[in-house]
């Protein structure tokens, strides 16, 4: 069985559609100076056209960087997309797949998140893969049902691949809203959660919350066993709110 300690923290912040270049220097300049604890690993996943502004800003700091999507497709005639040997151009080291905005206003599917992240590992990227429940599918007793089906096609790409990505459980109702599923409900779900890459011999992936994390809130929640750091939204937008949640 795998123990708590192998799995390194990770807290990552998803800047989303936020930010200008004026705007994210004084943000960079900030995390450039980071001095994270060392049992936690930090990065950011910025909007595709700061990438370079992030990479020479944060090269050689404690902080990596992302991007908040990812093709499925390798090349060609997709207009608008962005590939993972793109971004790894830039230096990423991750790649945010199925955000709960990408499913919900992207109709992406099940399948095609699992076609990203494997996009992704082809291109030498983390994939951090997202799922998560509806407030109507959890108060309809739903909850590890959505998630197992979501999970089913990353599950199915098996130990070696799923060895090389990082989960992020976000309820979709605990997301922007303030509203944090308590330690409790998150770690029901990040326990199945684990138990499912148990059984494929993968127990060691990283699994992190999301949902109005807080430097308040962030304490309780990675004191949870299956909690292994959290993905930022709102709050990674304020250097010092999301480096305390950091450095605890
Ligand atoms: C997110 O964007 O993944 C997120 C969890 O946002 P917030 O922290 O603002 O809820």
């Amino acid at each position: 069985m795998t123990s708590v300690e192998d799995r390194a923290r990770l807290v990552l912040g998803n800047w989303k559609m936020h930010g200008s270049l004026a705007e994210n220097a004084a943000l960079l300049q900030a995390l450039r100076a980071a001095d994270p604890a060392a049992h936690c690993e930090i990065g950011v996943c910025v909007p595709f056209p700061y990438l370079a502004q992030t990479a020479e800003a944060l090269q050689g700091s404690a902080v990596s960087w992302g991007a908040q999507d990812v093709s499925a497709h390798a090349k060609g005639a997709y207009t608008g997309e962005v590939s993972a040997a793109m971004l790894q151009e830039f230096g990423c080291r991750w790649a945010l797949a199925g955000h709960s905005e990408r499913r919900s206003l992207h109709g992406e599917t099940d399948q095609v998140v699992a076609d990203k992240a494997s996009a992704a590992l082809q291109a030498g990227l983390t994939p951090v893969v997202c799922v998560g429940e509806s407030l109507a599918e959890r108060e309809g007793g739903d909850t590890l049902g959505v998630i197992e089906r979501q999970l089913e096609p990353i599950l199915a790409l098996g130990a070696d691949a799923l060895s090389r990505m990082v989960l992020a459980y976000e309820p979709v109702w605990a997301i922007g809203t303030g509203r944090t599923a308590t330690p409790e409900q998150a770690q029901e779900v990040h326990g199945a959660i684990r138990v499912a890459l148990r059984g494929l011999g993968a127990g060691q992936v990283r699994v992190l919350y999301g949902g109005s994390v807080k430097a308040a809130n962030a304490a309780s929640l990675f004191a949870m066993t299956d909690i292994d750091g959290a993905l930022v939204g709102g709050a990674s937008l304020v250097a010092e709110e999301f480096l305390r949640i950091a450095a605890i």
